[in-house]
């Protein structure tokens, strides 16, 4: 289910109704609409914006420009905060920290801080779960519950900001748990906000929406004139072996998803990453290699090879049981053949393994 936006309050009058109208997650025009309907000045819905998304603010009463009968009218009818903070575990090894949260469905989701030298990256969830049961991947294992709403999404950035220091977040990606573009209006309303200049300083260029390849919803995405970086968690350049890890791929098979992201590196003028798993005997063959750089020569685009981080810790069955990781010999042969081809490529490190919070091993212990 998509965010509802009620226009309904009547700021005049004091809520008995415990059902407030959540304003995290609206956008610019959307707050901007809500106080005119209530019947304040629409430059409200910019400072109330400015003061949610920019400033971090809780509690109304700390929007200082805003008139205190206003402030009291809005503390009666309106909500700011869609998560509370439950715990969180730092990585021993890099610094990697991973949060839990809260929402107020009572539904637990995931978000990771990592750290690195030359910028700090904050993973966003967006669903409660995931539909798309890939098969290396523990969020797939655990099932989808519910949609994040993009108030949810955007409060994962507020409590880590706050926690972290605003500043020393450089880089967002939307690669935690859930698939992006099966919840698209969300998906886009908190691109809307992350993307206005007033809130976290934080440039386009360093925003990634991370998709299995939702062929249809990235062209959307591309005409949206958002203008982040896309990429495609890829695999596999063969729809038969895609098909078998990313069962997604024989509703949206490859040539669908390639002519997506394409017409996305095209309107956009970015260029798309592939995220490339390294799978032992299943996708790290010689004939891999060939089909990458055929695909990789044709437009902007560059490869983040990721090593197979373990699912030992869902107790996995079937084929997620036999994945096992590309040895690092092999994974280093395999990137040296294709930069010797001129395809970049970097590898991804792998970051908070010990604390279950690397790519793919997000899944709430708390849902079983
Ligand atoms: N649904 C989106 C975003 C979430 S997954 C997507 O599929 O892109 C974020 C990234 O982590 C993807 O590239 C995904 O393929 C990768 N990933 C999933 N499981 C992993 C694992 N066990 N080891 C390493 N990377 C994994």
């Amino acid at each position: 289910m998509e965010n509802q936006i009620s226009l309904d309050t009547n700021l005049s009058t004091n809520n008995t109704n415990s059902e407030k109208t959540v304003l995290k997650g609206l956008t610019l025009d959307e707050l901007k609409a809500y106080f005119a309907k209530s019947g304040e000045p629409r430059f409200r819905g910019e400072q109330v914006f400015n003061w949610m998304y920019n400033h971090l603010v809780t509690d109304f009463f700390e929007m200082a420009n805003l008139p205190k009968v206003l402030r009291t009218k809005l503390k009666d009818n309106c909500e700011i905060m869609t998560l509370e903070y439950v715990e969180s575990e730092i990585s021993s090894i890099n610094g990697t920290k991973k949060y839990i949260f809260e929402t107020k469905a009572k539904n637990k989701i995931e978000s990771v801080i990592i750290p690195e030298e030359d910028r700090t990256t904050l993973c966003l969830s967006t669903q409660v779960g995931c539909p798309l049961d890939c098969k290396f991947c523990a969020t797939g294992l655990m099932g989808y519950k519910i949609n994040l709403t993009a108030g949810e999404i955007y409060d994962q950035y507020v409590i880590a900001a706050k926690d972290h220091g605003k500043d020393n977040i450089t880089n967002i990606v939307f690669m935690g748990m859930g698939e992006p573009l099966l919840n698209y209006n969300a998906t886009v309303n908190a691109l809307e906000i992350f993307a206005q200049e007033l809130t976290t300083g934080i440039s386009k260029k360093k925003i990634t929406v991370s998709t299995a390849g939702i062929a249809p919803k990235i062209k959307e995405l591309a005409d949206k004139n958002l203008n982040v970086k896309l990429a495609l968690s890829l695999h596999s350049c063969f729809d038969d072996i895609r098909s078998k890890i990313m069962p997604i791929n024989d509703k949206y098979p490859l040539k669908q998803n390639i002519d997506a992201v394409k017409y996305y590196a095209r309107k956009t003028r970015t260029r798309i990453t592939f995220e490339y798993i390294m799978l032992n005997g299943i996708n790290d063959r010689d004939e891999d290699i060939e089909a990458l750089w055929k695909l990789c020569k044709e437009f902007p685009c560059k490869i983040n090879v990721i090593p197979f981080n373990s699912l030992k810790h869902m107790n996995p069955s079937g084929l997620s049981a036999e994945l096992t990781p590309t040895p690092l010999e092999r994974i280093n042969e395999f990137v040296q053949q294709l930069r010797d081809k001129n395809i970049t490529v970097m590898i991804r490190n792998t970051q908070g393994e010990d604390i279950a919070a690397a790519c793919g091993q997000l899944a709430i212990k708390y849902n079983y």
